[in-house]
């Protein structure tokens, strides 16, 4: 951990697909064991309010929609923590029928925590990474520039969304309603190759 905490981050945590296996880590993290909130780490449940989203699990037709809600619902500068493998690509679940893959088919991700399950300490890991990306992000805002400049959102190629005959890429639909879309630059950050991966394991 090289980096100086700047602020007190509140995090919304969201389990799209997982078995429960990274969720109750995401949470023993939050416990007096790992306790989390040793940096003023909060949990909240209003997307409103959130600082980093962290999502477990992978992505499906299900939760594909919520998965952008809450994330359109929290404000900028904020910061996505794909937590466990499953959320970094799909994980086992990569091939079933339903799954798109990881939480970066769905919406933009800056911090890729690998594990299955994820362990405690990678999550505090993860969230202290964001909230680096954070600073950089409020940096750029503060400047009035564009915060989807900075982090995932700067090589996101817009995922994929649900057509009539399945899922499609963005940039086939024609972006539809996926999220920071126009700010992004289509190139890299794929599943396959996490543009920040985190090899905490
Ligand atoms: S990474 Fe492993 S523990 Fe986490 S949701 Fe996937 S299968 Fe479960």
């Amino acid at each position: 951990m090289d980096h100086k905490m700047s602020r007190s981050p509140w995090v919304i945590h969201y389990d799209g697909s997982s078995c429960n296996g990274c969720d109750i880590e995401v949470l023993a993290s939050l416990t007096p064991l790992f306790d989390a909130e040793r940096f003023g780490v909060v949990n909240t449940g209003n997307p409103k309010h959130a600082d980093i989203f962290l999502v477990t699990g992978s992505v499906n037709a299900q939760n594909l929609p919520v998965v952008r809600q809450i994330y359109n619902q929290m404000l900028e500068p904020k910061c996505v923590v794909a937590c466990g493998i499953c959320a970094c690509s799909g994980g086992v679940f990569r091939d079933a029928y339903n799954v798109i893959g990881g939480v970066d088919r769905a919406i933009p991700v800056d911090v890729y925590a690998p594990g299955c399950a994820i362990r405690p300490e990678t999550v505090i890991d993860a969230i202290v990474e964001a909230c680096g990306i954070l600073d950089q992000k409020e940096a750029v805002l503060r400047a009035g520039g564009d915060p989807l400049t900075v982090g995932g959102a700067a090589t996101w190629d817009g995922g994929v969304e649900l057509g009539e005959s399945g899922f499609v890429a963005a940039a086939e639909a024609g972006a539809g309603d996926a999220p920071a879309a126009d700010g992004a630059v289509a190139a890299g950050g794929t599943s396959d190759e996490p543009a920040a991966a985190k090899e905490a394991e």
